[in-house]
């Protein structure tokens, strides 16, 4: 399984990554961790991102897919990867599609966790304080201030790849807002029925049409279902918080 997970700064891809880890037996490629350690690492591309990651801006493509043109290609992806924070521009997922391309691979999927951006602000505060209590230091890059410059680069640069991957017929929306539970059940939800795994536009529409269970099929299903069903919105869907399966 090869999937991308979307998503502003704080809007919990780490953490769904880690979970879809341990379920599917597939790594979790995370480009902030990776440029992080090269910078705590002093190495050349270390040095070259310390301050672009400190003000909370991206760092440049060309290095971004240099570091996981590397790491797809060594043998413990070979079953399969999240991307947890990359591709991150247009360029980025055009590099992974022909990195992907030319090893004859694509992709399963993208998730997008939707998130309301003030919550995020406060999640980013709340985790300030926890690791403070913990007496670990902080990421340079969590402070309220540099969130802001990070959720600009998110809404100019990354977001423009919602519609680069719902036009692909790739894109799956989950409610972040949800608790973590739900979020990650959701995601299983999505990846554990083959059939409405996407790939054009036009299936899309027919499988958004499909979470909206006719009555009987509803009462049917369990309550865990009901809920990661109705996290999971079609990707199409404009609002953050409405539920496709009560849209559709
Ligand atoms: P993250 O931990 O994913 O929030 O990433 C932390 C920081 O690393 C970001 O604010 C960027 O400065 C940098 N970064 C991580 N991934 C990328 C990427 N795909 N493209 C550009 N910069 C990135």
């Amino acid at each position: 399984m090869r999937l991308i997970l979307l998503g502003p700064p704080g809007a919990g891809k780490g953490t769904q990554a880690q979970r879809l880890v341990a379920k599917h037996g597939i790594v979790q490629l995370s480009t902030g961790d990776m440029l992080r350690a090269a910078v705590k690492a002093g190495s050349p591309v270390g040095l070259q991102v310390k301050d672009i990651m400190e003000r909370g801006e991206l760092c440049p493509d060309d290095i971004v897919v240099a570091i996981i043109a590397e790491r797809i290609a060594q043998p413990d992806a070979k079953n399969g990867f999240i991307l947890d924070g990359f591709p991150r521009t247009v360029h980025q997922a055009e590099a992974l599609e022909r990195m992907l391309r030319d090893k004859g691979l694509g992709l399963d999927g993208v998730v997008e966790l939707r998130v309301d951006e003030g919550a995020l602000l406060r999640r980013i505060e709340s985790r300030i304080k926890e690791t403070l209590a913990r007496g670990e230091p902080l990421r340079k890059d969590d402070d309220p201030e540099v969130l802001k410059t990070r959720l600009e680069a998110y809404r100019h640069q990354t977001a423009p790849l919602i519609d680069h991957y719902r036009e692909k017929g790739l894109l799956r929306v989950v409610d972040g807002m949800r608790p973590i539970d739900e979020v990650t059940e959701a995601i299983n939800w999505i990846f554990s029925r083959p059939s409405t795994k996407p790939d054009s536009p036009r299936k899309t529409q027919v499988k958004t049409a499909k979470l909206a269970l006719p009555a009987r099929s509803k009462r049917k299903a369990t309550a865990g279902t009901r809920k990661a069903k109705s996290a999971v919105t079609s990707g199409r869907t404009k609002t953050a918080r409405k539920p496709a399966a009560r849209k559709a």
